[in-house]
């Protein structure tokens, strides 16, 4: 399969180069154009385990690993790390569904794709013979760095340094990304938004000199955010698994249309969605959630997209983003590939933070994409409203998806089957959360954890619960203008 760089045609590569450079030397992301190459058969998917459907389906958009390659790896990836065997069960909740991607080692969706990313990238380097140590370089607005930090600790061959934004995280967040074993890990905060960490590290990628740098020390830069389209592959996967669990469970039938609800930040969830319905699955709508943060609701509204507005802190931290930078590939792929577009809009958004979208692009986003935002208020109302009509307990970030839903059956229903992707664990937020169902709300994360747990008796997960005995290992923060320089002082 042959990726482009969504801003010119001079740089094209193969899935393993992909995978290896993260982001293409002029900026632009790898994508791929040829679907019809990457065709999914569903029927033949209705009788496989979680774990072939994803071999299965990453393996034809990653097509340079061999099938036997890429199960195994699947398999090494996934093997005993998440609570069901499922990987990512279905849930009926009122006549709707929510799929629950938060059952791995971090409570979050991020560990679906973060999982099999690190064995994607040795791979890689083994099919290509990069002998380079690879250091991945990640901005994350709470869940990407530890779920990063989880699947990267200890690989052999590999470091991690990990930005969050200072203050920008859930005290949960914190605590599981400071307190990370390892002897290749680095964690910092950085004085400013999510936004400003991801720039910072986009800045050092593109950094030649920087590059120069790492080079001579027998380094190679790579990101783990959702510009990695290894990172994009393995969340196609649960698409088509969350659709063959409806068709065996009699809920659909095989080819029945599906609206899909993605809370939404970088659009990158909602870009796998839009990958699996290229591939052949049998998508009604995909609907973007966003939160106070909803630069994305607007654009797919008006084509404009305009950063140039007040940034909002909000419950659902993991969506506290103005540049969604995955939107760059939906654009290349709605406007048929035209890279001249993209590299001018990105250009126009770097340069003015506002670029407007030709009308048939927007045309082509609209037949496919429906948009709603939630702000704190409505979706802390829906997770009380859910626990109490339905017994099914909602993290903030859900609770976006569950609140647009609301809205989108209001205002378009389409009558086909609803599901909503659940990003993360009610306990990842468990003071937002318990603040949905009762007024009395402990100070600490911890205390919120116990007494959501004991209100609603919702399990908490495992690796969530053991965090409180675990010291910091990590207390750094530095100006944003200062990434480089931390960089380098832990790769000396
Ligand atoms: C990352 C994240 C999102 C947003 O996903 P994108 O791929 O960035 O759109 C939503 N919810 C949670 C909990 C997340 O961690």
């Amino acid at each position: 399969m042959v990726f482009y760089s969504t801003r010119s045609k001079a740089h094209t590569a193969d899935s393993t180069e992909a995978v290896l450079k993260g982001i293409a030397p002029d900026g632009g992301l790898y994508t791929p154009v040829d679907f019809e190459q990457m065709r999914v058969d569903i029927g033949a998917l209705l009788n496989m385990s979680a774990v072939e459907i994803s071999a299965e389906v990453i393996g034809k958009i990653l097509s340079d690993f061999t099938p036997e390659q890429m199960r195994a790896l699947i398999e090494a990836a996934y093997d005993g790390k998440f609570e069901t065997e499922d990987l990512t069960p279905v849930e009926k909740v009122g006549d709707d569904f929510v799929l629950e991607l938060f059952r791995g080692p971090t409570s979050a969706f991020k560990d679906v794709a973060l999982s099999v990313l690190p064995r994607l990238i040795t791979a890689a380097k083994d099919v290509l013979g990069v002998k380079d140590e690879i250091v991945i370089l990640t901005a994350t607005s709470g869940d990407t760095g530890k779920a990063a930090l989880e699947g990267f600790h200890d690989v052999p061959g590999t470091r991690i340094v990990v930005f969050y934004p200072d203050g920008g995280v859930s005290d949960v967040q914190k605590a599981q990304m400071v307190t990370q074993a390892g002897n290749n890990v680095g964690v910092c905060a950085v004085k400013g938004n999510f936004d400003d960490a991801q720039t910072g590290v986009k800045n050092i990628f593109a950094d030649d000199e920087q590059n120069r740098w790492a080079a001579e020390n027998g380094a190679r830069l790579s990101s783990a955010n959702s510009i990695n389209i290894g990172r994009l592959a393995p969340q196609v996967a649960y698409y088509f698994k969350a659709y063959c669990d409806l068709v065996l469970r009699g809920e659909i039938r095989l080819n029945d249309p599906v609206n899909f609800v993605v809370p939404t930040g970088n659009f990158g969830d909602i870009l796998a969605g839009e990958f699996a319905r290229r591939m052949g699955l049998p998508v009604a709508k995909l609907v973007c959630a966003s939160n106070a943060n909803n630069v994305l609701t607007d654009f797919i509204r008006t084509g404009v997209y305009d950063r140039r507005r007040e940034f909002y802190k909000t419950a659902s931290p993991s969506m506290d983003i103005l540049v969604s930078s995955n939107l760059e590939r939906y654009l290349f792929l709605a406007s048929g590939g035209d890279f001249e577009l993209v590299a001018g809009l990105m250009a126009d958004l770097r340069d003015k933070g506002v670029y407007t979208a030709p009308e048939s692009l927007m045309q082509e986003m609209r037949d496919h994409f429906s948009a709603g935002c939630a702000d704190d208020a409505a979706a802390l109302d829906a997770i009380g409203r859910v626990w109490r009509e339905h017994g099914y307990l909602m993290d903030t970030h859900t609770a976006v998806g569950w609140a647009v839903l609301e809205q989108f059956k209001a205002n378009e229903d389409n009558g086909w089957v609803n599901v909503v992707l659940s990003t993360a664990s009610p306990y990842k937020f468990s003071r937002d959360v318990l603040s949905a169902i009762t007024d009395d709300v402990p100070e600490s994360g911890f205390g919120a954890m116990d007494k959501l747990n004991a209100i609603t008796g919702v399990p908490v997960p495992a690796a969530l619960a053991a965090l409180r005995e675990k010291e910091p290992r990590f207390t750094d923060c530095v100006e944003k203008d200062e990434m480089l320089e931390y960089v380098k002082e832990r790769l000396k």
